[in-house]
């Protein structure tokens, strides 16, 4: 594991939950209800792994996903400007891409491995959210097992690129804090875990008082199990 690099969220309280940060080569799944953050991370993220690996990036640029339509390139500026850099460039470094349903998300990921093997110095690829249109698509029992096989296999190819080409991969999931709403959907177990059995690491964020989040490690194959807090400020992700 000597050749995996880390990369800033932006608050040491969470870089510590991870180890040092969002390792490359492998996938991060950060799960949990609406508003607890998601977003806001793959934001700071993708300005983060910018910055030199002195700061704590990887001197890279980023892929963005977009399912939901919730990109904000405003708020990618004021981050990038409160870290002192170009908010112009840090935006030309982040290529944001809006999947409109299943099939296309899935082609895009498929295109990436030849986008990324032209371009090294992509270092980070988003996928928020992995599972909103899976979950849109294939509602309902009967379709559920073609879901899982769908959408395990599509996470297989994010932790493949992830491998291959030395980069992180982060991919969000909602899942609502009410667990007895998930009885029916085995993608989600009660208490949050979600049931896809695809290597990496998953980090439950939760709601606390005021601007304040709780991390949570969930089955971290070499990482301590843990909680932290963290904050998200008009300024971006910090402790
Ligand atoms: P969903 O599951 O609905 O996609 P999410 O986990 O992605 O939710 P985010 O969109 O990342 O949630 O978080 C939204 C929260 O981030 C807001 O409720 C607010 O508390 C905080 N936030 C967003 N923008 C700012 C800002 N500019 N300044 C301060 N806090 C902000
Ligand atoms: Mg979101």
């Amino acid at each position: 594991r000597a050749s995996v690099k880390k990369i800033t969220t932006g608050s040491q309280a969470l870089d510590g939950l991870l180890g040092g940060g969002i390792e490359t080569r492998t996938m991060t799944e950060l799960f949990g209800e609406f508003g607890s953050g998601k977003t806001q991370i793959c934001h700071q993220v993708s300005v983060n792994v910018q910055l030199p690996s002195e700061k704590g990036g990887l001197s890279g640029k980023a892929l963005y996903i977009d399912t939901e339509g919730t990109f904000r390139t405003e708020r990618i500026k004021a981050m990038a400007s409160a870290l002192g850099l170009d908010p112009k460039e840090v935006l030309q470094n982040i290529m944001s891409i809006r999947a409109i349903n299943t099939d296309h998300q899935i082609a895009i990921v498929e295109e990436l491995q030849d986008i990324i093997s032209k371009d090294n110095t992509i270092k980070l690829v988003v996928v928020d959210s992995i599972t909103s249109h899976f979950r849109a698509e294939y509602s309902g029992r009967e379709n559920l097992a073609v879901r899982q096989q769908k959408l395990n296999r599509h996470l297989h190819q994010l932790v493949r690129l992830a491998e291959i080409y030395d980069l992180a991969v982060i991919v969000t999931n909602q899942v609502m804090a009410r667990p007895d709403m998930f009885y029916g959907d085995p993608t989600v177990a009660v208490g949050g875990h979600t049931l896809y059995h695809v290597p990496g690491i998953r980090v439950q964020i939760k709601k606390s008082r005021g601007n304040r989040r709780i991390a949570r490690m969930v089955d971290a194959p070499h990482l301590p199990e843990g909680e932290v807090v963290f904050s998200i400020t008009n300024t971006g992700i910090r402790d």
